[in-house]
Formats: structure tokens, sequence, C-alpha cells
């Protein structure tokens, strides 16, 4: 067992505190050397003063001001930096080998680039850094020499269901026929397709199963979020994208699952609750407590799935439409999306327009290659220009 030094990219979101929770678990195993936070000065201020990291990252002046004078007095070696350059600091010059990438959006991906260059052990939940970079982001991987450990539950699930080392033999791809990435369908699974014109943040935010952030929220109730988990997974394991499949499974327990040539069909069960992968990302290969309660199957009448529906979650086709192009259009489904889902969570945009907004944006930027970070970055912004220009037109 080697001790860890982490860095927590996010560390005052869902993951970023389900991580901490983790880590506070087993001090002998694990150390805190950075923190991140873009606005939650005070949470961060409490973070700082329990784990005592050597950096601390805050978006503007202004928080770090505020972050300084809360520390003040505490005696902790904590420097407080801010912007988005010292976020690659807290990667690069934290002296950790270990990164969790939780920071939710495009703002995590040059952090968690940079980790994948220097060859930490990556933690990656920032899914959007595999969406808008897949290719670079899995070569700086290559040649960083680290480990990538996917977070996100159903890529966890995949990773623990392949066997040891697949992404490095291709020989062995033959052997897996498909990727099963099930989803529970949201809070709107069983809704009346007519209610979905009415639906409000709260209702959207409201997940039966898993407690997240609300962005991913909202993308879990349009399956905006599967779309890009489809996308991720083409990444992460290498496989052709007829290979990857979603079912609707409303129970989540079974997290995903690997079918093979033999007629095996590998599941990895559990509790819906993010400590488990993270703890599995953080101690792989061996396993620790996560503080996760055990899964009792005999609780449930019965596990179910279904094959989604299109029609019903217009987001989920506009992903594959998106994979399908490649290049940079996943950068462009996504920015649009985040674009579209800020306009929902605060500015009244109706929930059915999110997906109108993503198709508009979508058909009206062709794809390119997306063979750089500034040209993927260039294309993000456009998006997100012209995502907000259709939501103007239409709400005006
Ligand atoms: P969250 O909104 O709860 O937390 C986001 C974190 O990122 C916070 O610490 C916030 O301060 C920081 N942040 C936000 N904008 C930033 C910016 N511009 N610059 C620097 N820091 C910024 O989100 P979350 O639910 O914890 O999700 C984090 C990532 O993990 C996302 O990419 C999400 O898709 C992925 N993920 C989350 C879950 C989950 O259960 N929450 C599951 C799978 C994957
Ligand atoms: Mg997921």
């Amino acid at each position: 067992m080697s001790l860890r030094y982490v860095t927590v990219l996010g560390s005052t979101g869902s993951i970023g505190v389900s991580t901490l929770d983790v880590i506070r678990r087993h001090p002998d195993r694990f150390k805190v050397v950075a923190l991140t936070a873009a606005k939650q000065i005070d949470r961060l201020a409490n973070q700082c003063i329990e784990f005592n990291p050597a950096i601390a990252v805050v978006s503007n002046a202004d928080g770090a001001k505020r972050l300084s004078e809360l520390l003040r007095d505490k005696k902790l070696k904590t420097q407080v930096m801010y912007g988005a350059d010292a976020l690659v600091t807290a990667v690069t010059d934290s002296a950790c080998n270990t990164v969790m990438a939780a920071i939710v959006g495009a703002a995590g991906l040059v952090p968690a680039l940079a980790a994948a260059k220097a060859g930490k052990r990556v933690l990656l939940a920032n899914k959007e850094a595999l969406v808008m970079s897949g290719d670079l982001f899995m070569n700086a991987m290559k040649l960083g020499g680290g480990e990538l450990l996917p977070i996100d539950s159903e890529h966890n699930a995949i990773f623990q269901c392949l066997p040891a080392n697949f992404t490095k033999s291709p020989q062995s791809h033959s052997e897996v026929e498909e990727l099963w990435l099930t989803a529970s369908g949201g809070p709107f699974r069983n809704t009346p397709i007519t209610e979905l014109v009415s639906i409000t943040p709260g209702q959207a935010c409201a997940h039966p199963n898993w407690v997240m952030g609300r962005k991913i929220s909202v993308d879990s109730a349009t399956m905006m979020n599967k779309g890009l988990e489809v996308i991720e997974a083409f990444w992460l394991f290498g496989l052709p994208l007829e290979k990857i499949k979603v079912l609707i499974h409303p129970q989540s327990v079974v997290h995903s699952m690997v079918r093979y040539r033999d007629g095996s069909v590998i599941a990895q069960m559990g509790q819906p609750d993010m400590r488990t992968p993270i703890a599995y990302g953080l101690s792989w290969p061996e396993r620790i407590d996560a503080g996760v309660g055990q899964l009792d199957l005999t609780q449930f009448a019965a596990l179910s799935f279904s094959e989604p529906d299109f029609e019903r979650f217009p987001c989920l086709a506009l992903a594959f439409e998106a994979a399908t192009l490649g290049g940079t259009a996943p950068t462009v489904l996504n920015a649009a999306n985040e674009i579209a889902v800020e306009a929902f969570l605060d500015q009244g945009l109706p929930y059915l327009q999110i997906p109108v907004v993503v198709e508009h944006v979508l058909n009206s930027i062709a794809s390119t290659p997306a063979g750089s970070i500034e040209h993927i970055l260039d294309v993000d912004t456009q998006a997100r220009e012209s995502a907000h220009q259709y939501i103007r037109q239409i709400s005006g």
C-alpha cells in the first residue's frame, strides 16, 4: 500500500465532498495536498481547516481574499491561489500523485489534461474532459504513463467488469460483444409526455436514486447525461460506438454490465452511492471501506430493464448523433447543453426547449477535427454564443 497524495479539483461539489469523506476514513492511506473550488468559500475554508492542504484555489481575487481571512490564525500551511492557471498549479506543483478531477463542465478540462500529462493517477469524474477532448486526453494519459480510473459509476462498473489491463491489450477487445450502460431514466421516465411542458427546475433536480449537483441532475432527467456517458465510454474503453448500449434500469442497483462473446454478462451492483466508485479509484487495485451501506437485494421486488425511448429522450438521440459525427460535434453538443440547462435552471427556459436548443446549435456548427485544445475551446465558445443567441431569439 503506497501513500496517496491527493489533489481534489472541485472539492466543494457533490463528488468532491464524497471524496473527502472517503479520505477522512483512511488517514493512514491518503493525504490531501490541494483543494479547489469556485465559489463556496466557507465550505472550502472548513475543508482546509480539516485537511491542511499545501494549496487551496478559488476562482477570483475576492474569493482568495475571503478565504485567506477565514484561514488566518489557523496555523495552516495552506497557500491560497486563484484563477484557471492556479488549478493547473494545484495539479503540477502540489506534490500530489493522485488527482480527483471533479470540476463540473468544460472548466475542468485543462486541469484534468494537466494531470494526465503529468503522469498522475487520474480519478476522472469530469466526463466533459472525455466528451470534448477524448482523443487528446487518452493520448496524454498514454504519454504521461499514469493510471486512469473512471469515477462515473457506470464507467467504474464497466472498469470493474472488464479484465485487468483491458485498455492496454487490444487483442482482448474481441472478447467483448457489448458494454451496457444502465440509466435510471430519471424522474420523468413515466411522466406523460404532455406534462413535460411545465417541468420546473425543482422537479428536474429531484432524482429518484442519486443525490448530485444541479447540472448533472437535469442531465439525468433529459438523459443527456447518459448520452455524454456513451461518448465517455467510447473513449475510455476503445470499443466501437456500435458496441455501446443504453439500458433503462429504474432501480439503479446494477451500475453497468459487460456482455462477453461466450454468453457471459458480468455486472457490478451496489448502493447508488458515489463513495463506492471513488473508494475503488483511490485504493485500486485494493478495496477499502467506503462508508457505504451493504446492498440488500431482498429489498427489491424486482430488477427491471428496458430499451430507452428516444422520443421521450431526444437528448439521448442527439448525443448518439454527435458521437457518430465525432470531431468537435460532442464539444458543440456539450456546450449547447450546458447553456440550455443553465437557462432552464436560472432563466425560465422551458424544459422541453433544452433539446431544441442543443439540436439547433449542433446543426449550425459543422464538425471539425478535435486536433488541439485551443481549437476545442474555440468551438466550445462558439457553441455557447450560438446557444445564447438562439435562446434569446426563442425567448424574445
Ligand atoms: P457540483 O456542481 O456539485 O460541484 C462542482 C465543483 O466544481 C464544485 O467544487 C465547484 O466549486 C467547482 N467548479 C464549478 N465551476 C468551476 C469553475 N468554473 N472553475 C473551477 N471550479 C469550478 O458537481 P458534481 O455533481 O460534483 O459533479 C462534478 C463532475 O463529476 C461533473 O463533471 C459530473 O458530470 C461528474 N459526475 C458527478 C456525479 C455525481 O454523482 N455528482 C456522478 C458522475 C459524474
Ligand atoms: Mg453516471
